[in-house]
């Protein structure tokens, strides 16, 4: 695992107490300018002195720095921004290659963080090193603050081809919406000493999804697919929670590399347990409902990837099911998510589902979250569990068949794979 940390303007005591607590042994400085006029215990012939007598190492990588040209020929034409699209630019060279695999073996034997200057992590080129580390398997997490960790999502536009990144331009459609977004990617790292307009991280990322109407579907080789596979069979024999599951470990979750719709649920049910298809109980049928998805349609793996919270039926409480093992999630999420790179949109159901990939966005309920959903889609729809139990809060929240549903619905169509029931 590799952390990315952006210095800002802490003080050099909050730096260090960061790093501590989530136990880097080594910062890797991709600045290429490793100086910081305004906050000078950052500066090259200070930093490595005060890590060292915390007991951090340092390496300074200016092969990972910023300040990188866009050719005029780039492939990266996804990026708007000329100093990302640079950078990405600058990715596809062999010298790039070298530094990555370098912080990959680094990380072996100790854990290293990602340092630049910028505090958050998608305005800085770090979060695409962080792409290229995923890439090659390795678990990227960005440390966002005292509270913890936050594990570092593939940039949605991305096309993985091996171990080679590239960031393509989106075919804009109808998706006004998402076009507008991306063209407010005006922020700049600071690493090429430039400001940005505020929004959050998950939109930004959400900027390039292209329509999916309009979307080219010419066969995209991802050899991660391999990876992939790898990964589920993995995920499919773990054990981990055993002792704490009373029917034992049975993981129920589908993906595929070219998935293009990605469900998260909360965690199997006795029935789902039994069968091993998730969503097949009456609940799965009114999530179809909702979807427009009839059940060939929905349980097509090469669309839609289907990965609960928990993989696993967690047991019965007083309330009714357990929530998501929490083991799970940390273990599996975050890595299979890493070779999904061709989601464009995420149905978030339930409060753990929207926690964890809508983090500070989400509200203070989830009927709240739910009732703000315009802030998220196109690229997340949160929602309640479609159970019967909750049918007096759809009684009780009428906007959401009458305004959220359609939209939903629309969204999905625009996917072009409605089809008649089997
Ligand atoms: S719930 Fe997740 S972590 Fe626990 S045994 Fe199942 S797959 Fe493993």
């Amino acid at each position: 695992m590799v952390c990315t940390i952006g210095h800002s303007n802490r003080p050099i005591e909050d730096f260090i107490g960061l790093l501590w607590t989530n136990e880097v042994a080594k910062v890797i400085d991709v600045r290429t300018i490793p100086r910081s006029r305004h906050n000078p215990q950052f500066n090259l012939d200070s930093l490595p002195a005060s890590l060292a007598a915390a007991g951090i190492d340092y390496l300074h990588m200016p092969g990972l720095g910023g300040l990188r040209h866009a050719q005029v020929a780039s492939p990266n034409t996804g990026w708007h921004n000329a100093s990302f699209r640079g950078y990405a630019d600058y990715m596809q060279s062999a010298g790039f290659a070298q530094n990555v695999d370098q912080v990959v073996e680094l990380a072996q034997s100790q854990r290293c963080a990602l340092m630049c200057a910028e505090a958050v992590p998608w305005r800085c080129h770090r979060s695409m090193i962080a792409d290229a580390l995923l890439v090659r398997g390795v678990r990227v997490e960005d440390i966002i603050g005292p509270h913890g960790r936050k594990p570092h999502v593939l940039t949605s536009f991305a096309k993985v081809e091996g171990l080679h990144l590239t960031y393509p331009p989106p075919a804009f459609g109808s998706d006004a919406d998402a076009r507008d977004r991306h063209d407010r990617q005006q922020w700049r790292c600071p690493n090429r000493g430039a400001r940005q307009t505020g929004i959050d991280p998950t939109e930004a990322r959400a900027g390039p999804h292209m329509s999916a109407a309009t979307r080219p579907r010419e066969p995209i080789v991802i050899t991660a697919s391999q990876d992939l596979e790898a990964l589920l069979t993995k995920a499919r024999s773990c054990r981990v929670c055993e002792a704490h599951l009373p029917l034992g470990p049975r993981p129920v979750l589908r993906a595929s590399a070219s998935a293009r719709i990605l469900v998260v649920g909360q965690a199997p049910g006795v029935r789902v347990h039994a069968s091993g298809i998730p969503w097949d109980d009456p609940s799965g049928d009114r999530l179809r409902a909702w979807t427009g998805l009839d059940k060939l349609r929905f349980y097509d793996e090469a669309e839609v990837a289907i990965i609960p919270m928990g993989f696993c039926y967690p047991g019965r409480g007083r309330g009714g099911d357990l929530p998501p093992r929490r083991e799970c999630a940390p273990l599996w999420l975050d890595q299979l998510l890493a070779r999904l790179p061709q989601i464009e949109l995420t149905l978030l159901i339930g409060l753990h589902a929207q926690r964890h990939f809508l983090g500070r966005r989400r509200r203070g309920s989830l009927t709240e979250t739910v009732r703000t959903w315009r802030e998220f889609a196109p690229v997340y729809f949160p929602l309640p569990h479609p159970s019967a139990r909750n049918t007096p809060w759809f009684q009780r929240n009428p906007w959401f068949e009458q305004d959220l549903l359609p939209a939903l619905s629309q969204r999905i169509a625009a996917f072009g794979m409605r089809g008649e029931s089997p």
